[in-house]
């Protein structure tokens, strides 16, 4: 990832990632229109790479977002890169943009998804939350016409993810961060208990011997080790301030120091799911 020249990866099907994307799920109790007002801001504020999902029950608001920018003259179609995360009903019908999977069945989906892709329907077409094993069960798969071009899943310095991005990185496929910021902590799905990632104390202080935030910093951090990186905030002065990583340079040592906060900590490991044939977090990465 070439931060200096380009805010973009080229995936492995030639498409262009921007490498700062904005995440737009909120918990339900966040009326479905501040999605809406949250991703137009986002848009102006420079973001081109938009994170969405049918389960966020905003793509509606969020659509309507991109179409208004559209209109207004902000972006053009061809700047922005949207993901959607289809429920499997969906596929191939409607699927639009580019599409990435949860683990459903994975290697009959794939094909879905190969076909929508041939169809013309989406551009590039990835994973998310799929352990290295279920990446090779594609990779493996006889007759696979396209790769994943990425795998998008809980990485921030708590959980870096570090062995399963390197087995990506080899595997020329993109890791896509989430919950880099710590996560939404929505009750639904975080524990009450869990860390605050931004109130690290070690992040903190790294942030003000840059005199940037602990946001800043944690999303700097995936950039600067080649991951694509979601941020989620609904707040204009936090969108303003997450798409501030451009401009700095966290040192080697910094790096170094991030890396050793990690402690395979997953604030959302989807206890629902454990006894799905493929939940996905009960191997090592
Ligand atoms: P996140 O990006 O880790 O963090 C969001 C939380 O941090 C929000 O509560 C936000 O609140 C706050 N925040 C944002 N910027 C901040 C800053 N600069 N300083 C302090 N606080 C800040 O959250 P996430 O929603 O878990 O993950 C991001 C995106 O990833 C999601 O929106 C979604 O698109 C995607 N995702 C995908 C999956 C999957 O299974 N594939 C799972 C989870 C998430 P405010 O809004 O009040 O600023």
């Amino acid at each position: 990832m070439d931060l200096k020249h380009s805010r973009s990866v080229k995936l492995n099907d030639g498409n262009l990632m921007p490498v700062l994307g904005f995440g737009t799920f909120a918990p339900d109790e966040i009326p479905k229109s501040k999605a809406n007002e949250a991703t137009k801001i986002a848009i102006d504020v420079g973001f081109r790479h938009i994170d969405a999902a049918y389960l966020y029950q905003n793509e509606e608001e969020v659509g309507q977002a991109l179409r208004d920018k559209m209109a207004d003259g902000t972006v053009k179609r061809e700047d922005l890169f949207y993901t959607t995360k289809p429920g499997e009903e969906l596929l191939p019908k409607d699927a639009k943009g580019e599409i990435i999977l949860d683990v459903v069945d994975i290697r009959d989906t794939w094909e879905a998804l190969e076909k929508c892709k041939d169809l013309g329907l989406t551009k590039s077409i990835g994973v998310s939350n799929f352990n290295h094993k279920q990446l090779e069960l594609i990779l493996n798969k006889p007759g696979l016409k396209y790769k994943p071009t990425c795998n998008q899943v809980e990485c921030h310095p708590y959980l870096n993810q570090s062995k399963l991005l390197e087995f990506c990185k080899s595997r020329d496929i993109v890791l896509v961060a989430y919950s880099a910021l710590g996560s939404s902590r929505d009750p639904t799905w975080v524990s009450s208990d869990s860390a605050y990632l931004l109130e690290e104390p070690i992040l903190k202080t790294i942030a003000k011997k840059h005199n940037r935030t602990p946001g800043q910093v944690a999303l700097r951090y995936q950039l600067q080790r080649g991951v694509v990186v979601l941020a989620k905030s609904f707040n204009e002065k936090r969108i303003k301030e997450n798409f501030k990583v451009f401009d700095f340079e966290l040192t080697a040592e910094d790096m170094k120091v991030i890396d050793g906060l990690n402690r395979n900590y997953r604030y959302d490991s989807m206890p629902f799911a454990v006894d799905h044939p493929y939940y996905p977090f009960l191997e090592e990465y």
